[in-house]
């Protein structure tokens, strides 16, 4: 799924935000319409933008979906960030202006570097029917390379380590001793975690800041509630995070290195000023060749109007 459809039209202009220190902050995750789906937008929010390099992430289904209905969302462009996306359930097919064309399935992760300019589609593979469940995020690329080259990488597998109850399924980055081999431009981590009911102790970089979702079920963390439509922000200096839960639950976590530049996003793009963002805009409508084509039968998305140009 793309979080690009949802995104507000309005701009997102960040400072760094002010990383808080080993604290439980619950906030409700905001619900935005991703074409015809809601979804449940976790970041960015009105108080805190950035998770590390994260600065958006999607929460959508599960829905049921069937051969010819569901995931279609057609040719969009990005700049300045990767997309990182996550199926607990379900099939999409990834096609981008690099001639990738990619089906992804759960435990796999589809991780598409935008640089300067990108466009891809994620389509409905004309043969699931079933559930339709997973998460959308997208990583702030930093200066040294948001105007790089765009690039596309599918991991069929990731490696998966057992702590105290639970399964870790690291996308990116370190968990204890477990490494992704998933590019990353900014020192982050990003890991999948099936927690069985009990106690749950994960080891944690105490120089990243992290961010927690709730896939299914629910957790506590020092006795607050975290369930699915709800972001627990964690703080920096943590070296561990104690899960508890009275039943399988399912949990997404988030983090890295504080980012330390101020950026500015609006649609699908992000960047360093508004200037910028309506320039990208402009070009995407002329169809000037930055963000290539993409070989989809489906429509292109329409931007909303860019009225911030100042
Ligand atoms: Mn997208």
């Amino acid at each position: 799924m793309s979080g690009n459809l949802g995104s507000d039209d309005t701009v997102v202009e960040t400072t760094p935000d002010e990383p808080d220190h080993d604290c439980v902050e619950i906030t409700a995750s905001k619900n935005a319409k991703v074409g015809n789906a809601t979804v449940r937008r976790s970041l960015p929010q009105r108080t805190r933008r950035t998770v590390g390099p994260w600065c958006f992430e999607d929460h959508f289904g599960p829905t049921f979906v069937t051969e010819t209905t569901g995931l279609d969302i057609g040719p969009h462009p990005h700049m300045g960030l990767h997309t990182v996306t996550w199926l607990v359930a379900g099939e999409v097919v990834h096609r981008d202006s690099l001639g990738t064309e990619q089906l992804i399935k759960p435990g796999q992760l589809n991780l598409m570097t935008a640089g300067e300019g990108v466009s891809h589609a994620e389509e409905r593979t004309g043969s699931y029917r079933g559930e339709m469940h997973g998460v959308q995020l997208w990583v702030a690329q930093p200066e040294a390379t948001r105007n790089g080259a765009a690039a596309f990488e599918h991991h069929a597998e990731l490696p998966q380590v057992e702590v105290d109850r639970s399964v870790v399924t690291v996308l990116a980055g370190t968990f204890g001793d477990t490494t992704s081999t998933a590019r990353q431009d900014h020192p982050m981590i990003g890991v999948d975690g099936q927690v069985r009911a009990g106690e749950t102790v994960w080891p944690l970089n105490p120089a990243f800041e992290h961010g927690l979702i709730v896939l299914s079920g629910e957790v506590s963390i020092r006795g607050q509630h975290v369930t699915p439509g709800n972001f627990a922000y964690l703080g920096l200096d943590r070296e561990q995070l104690e899960l508890a839960a009275t039943d399988d639950a399912r949990v997404l976590l988030i983090g890295g290195e504080p980012f330390p530049e101020p950026i500015v996003m609006w649609w699908n793009y992000v960047g360093r000023s508004i200037e910028e963002l309506g320039e990208a805009n402009d070009q995407w409508l002329a169809g000037n060749g930055r963000f290539g084509d993409v070989a989809s039968q489906l429509k292109p998305i329409p931007p909303p109007e860019f009225i911030w140009r100042r």
